[in-house]
């Protein structure tokens, strides 16, 4: 999808519940205030935050375009955003979406600059800034389709220059059970070119029941957790051959993985180089990621490993 990558990953947390909204806040971290603070009335969702806030109300009011059509999902942020996903194939149907992007983001960094800095934006401040990123992302974009193919390739090539192969990091994800409503674990490590550990993280997450679509799951947190550090360069390796022949065939065998593949590609293009491959000694149980996953099931917070020598006591 041709949207800002900054907000390929705003996105993907808004659609995953895991946008540090302050229900999403209470419910990993078991404290702080439910509450919504800019309107006092109920509980900071993510719906909450993007429509049901009288002040969100005020924004899409003043919005050049409106979704009424969608009204009765707006309980619901990925129904609504699956419903939203049907006017991709309308004329202009694409630059809407990005448009509503844009303004979902300025309603949710104008709560922030609300709670965190005490500035009270008028709506309609809020509407133009999202409108003008809009505007002025649009225009590179048409820039950029103009660009001959040598340009292209000569800028390819410039970039490439820039990191050389040998920085590519391997994460290897690893998914501890797969039990319906149950808590999964989930254990990655990165390793450099030297085949040293680099971070690692234990993460928990509700499993969906079923082996695929978990591991997709952990696939995209890792992904989450990579671009929030900044890298570059990176290779996946799952245990999981039925996502890798996904991933790579780009064949679904239902709606649902469907969605989740599209996820894992949206945040793949997020990476100047992202590959994918099968894991060494897969289903090996002596590993360190397989150690951090089954750890990782009976965790409260999730966990990030900078120091190998902390990592020494699970091997
Ligand atoms: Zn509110």
């Amino acid at each position: 999808m041709r949207i800002k990558h900054k907000h390929k990953l705003f996105l993907w947390k808004s659609l995953h519940q895991v946008l540090p909204g302050r229900e999403a806040i209470v419910r990993r971290t078991g404290k702080g205030d439910i509450i919504c603070k800019q309107c006092g009335e109920t509980n900071e969702t993510v719906e909450h935050i993007f429509f049901q806030c009288s002040k969100a109300k005020m924004k899409w009011n003043m919005a050049p375009l409106q979704w009424d059509g969608l009204n009765e999902y707006t309980s619901d942020f990925r129904k609504w955003w699956s419903m939203l996903m049907e006017v991709k194939a309308r004329k202009d149907g694409m630059e809407h979406i990005a448009l509503a992007v844009d303004i979902f983001w300025h309603i949710w960094k104008a709560k922030n600059e609300a709670k965190f800095e005490g500035k009270d934006r008028h709506p309609m401040e809020v509407v133009r800034k999202a409108v003008d990123d809009w505007e002025e992302y649009h225009k590179c974009q048409q820039a950029e389709q103009r660009m001959s193919i040598s340009e292209t390739e000569t800028a390819n090539e410039q970039e490439d220059r820039r990191e050389p192969e040998g920085n590519m990091l391997i994460i290897r994800v690893n998914v501890g059970q797969h039990i319906e409503g149950q808590n999964m674990g989930i254990g990655i490590t990165t390793t450099n070119a030297l085949n040293q550990i680099g971070v690692a993280w234990m993460l928990k997450e509700r499993s969906t029941g079923s082996a695929v679509l978990d591991n997709l799951v952990a696939i995209q947190l890792a992904l989450c957790k990579l671009k929030e550090r900044g890298w570059q360069n990176i290779q996946i390796q799952t245990s999981c051959k039925q996502i890798l022949n996904m991933i790579i065939c780009q064949v679904p065998s239902n709606m649902r993985i469907a969605a989740h593949l599209e996820y894992v590609n949206d945040l793949s293009s997020m990476f100047r180089t992202c590959s994918f491959d099968s894991q060494p000694g897969n289903g090996s149980t002596n590993t360190l990621r397989y150690k951090l996953s089954k750890q990782a099931m009976h965790i409260y917070f999730d966990e990030e490993f900078f120091d190998p020598q902390c990592l020494s006591t699970f091997l």
